[in-house]
């Protein structure tokens, strides 16, 4: 048996009918709603503005109807609807960032996996608190710039898609940096990125076991981040300084990858032990997530952030992946998160993967 996420109450409007999917229509919407549709669920996109006509481009995706709002964060007004349509919200990165986790944590309306995770992710010294303490391990973090002994990378707070970071080579190059929000200096990690598509599933009684359920691993990809990704081109960050270009890793896409084969070792006991130490301090991480990190040439797997929701880069699968293949062919994330949904009304433990 799992942990309750979710009271009876919050759960009163799925009674007696199967649960409506529902998200906001952007980041990986198409995935969430096309893997409902498998699964037999009904959908329901939320729109801003007004349905994007591109949508009716993909009919075998396409929501079953869509609301609308004018801004994110008019989405808890829709909440008395959204019971009434019997909907489970499906959280994704556009639909977190742009309304808010706080505010994404106070919606009267179920949400897929535990909704306490979002208040982790959002605050970098808490998600480096709960990495640490998972015994994780991470590029060095610096309290002040007069520790800094190499090359660093300066982030500021919240999903921002890695806009306005700041790298500097190393001390003196840190000195030009104008600080414009809360931000955090960490090392330059020198590796490959990974983007590791994990799911967790308490419900599940095989497998990679973990906690309570099973840990799987559904794919994996890189993204290509403008103009970062280019600047082998000009064969060095000074010279795109040169030209007036400051690096920036604003995400323009995705890449498939796969991990040597035995480096996925490793991997699974990354996720594992996120989980597990997830379970203790929050009642546990449920359904999609995903481990960002850098894999260094004396292959130490550096975790740089989790993102504990669907990532866009699982769209890379939306027929399944090199490794969601070995579990049930033609499975992408948004089509186990309707699974999970799916087998847990059936064994009435909805409460575990709601809250
Ligand atoms: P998102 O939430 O959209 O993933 P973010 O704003 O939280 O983005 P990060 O994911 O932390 O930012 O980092 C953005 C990019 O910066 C990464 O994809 C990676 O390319 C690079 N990066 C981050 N941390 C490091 C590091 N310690 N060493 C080297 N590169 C890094």
């Amino acid at each position: 048996m799992g942990v309750p996420l979710a009271s009876d109450a919050r759960l009163a409007s799925l009674e007696g009918r199967p649960p409506t999917v529902t998200t906001v229509c952007s980041h990986s919407s198409l995935q969430i709603f096309h893997g409902a549709r498998l699964e037999g669920l009904p959908t329901i996109g939320i729109a801003v503005g007004k349905p994007p006509r591109f949508y009716d481009a993909f009919p075998r995706a396409r929501p079953d109807r869509f609301l609308t709002v004018e801004r994110h964060r008019n989405v808890p007004a829709l909440a008395e609807q959204l019971r009434q349509a019997g909907a489970v919200l499906v959280p994704h990165g556009s639909f977190v960032e742009y309304l808010g986790a706080e505010e994404f944590g106070k919606i009267d309306v179920p949400v897929f996996g535990n909704r306490e995770v979002l208040a982790w992710e959002s605050d970098r010294r808490r998600e480096r608190d709960w990495l640490e303490s998972a015994g994780v391990e991470m590029p060095k973090r610096y309290e002040t710039a007069s520790e800094v002994d190499g090359p660093v990378i300066v982030k500021y707070y919240g999903a921002k898609g890695g806009k306005g970071f700041f790298l500097a080579k190393n001390r003196e190059a840190l000195e030009d940096f104008r600080p414009t929000g809360p931000y955090v200096i960490q090392e330059y990690v020198l590796g490959t990125r990974y983007y590791v598509h994990f799911f967790y599933s308490p419900l599940s009684d095989r497998g990679y076991r973990v906690g309570h359920g099973s840990l799987e691993l559904l794919g994996m990809d890189r993204r290509d981040e403008a103009n970062i990704d280019e600047l082998y081109k000009l064969g060095a960050q000074e010279e795109l300084l040169k030209a007036g270009i400051r690096p920036t890793f604003v995400v323009t896409g995705n890449v498939p990858v796969v991990l040597r084969e035995s480096l996925l070792e490793k991997i699974f006991e990354v996720g594992a032990k996120i989980v597990e130490r997830s379970i203790e301090l929050f009642g546990g991480m449920v359904g999609p997530f995903c481990v960002e990190g850098i894999m260094t040439e004396e292959l130490q797997f550096k975790v740089f952030e989790i993102s504990t929701r669907i990532v866009a880069g699982t769209n890379l699968y939306i027929s399944g992946s090199p490794y969601s293949d070995l579990l049930e062919p033609g499975t992408s994330m948004g089509r186990r998160i309707a699974q999970e949904i799916v087998r847990a009304r059936a064994a009435g433990r909805l409460n575990e993967v709601l809250s």
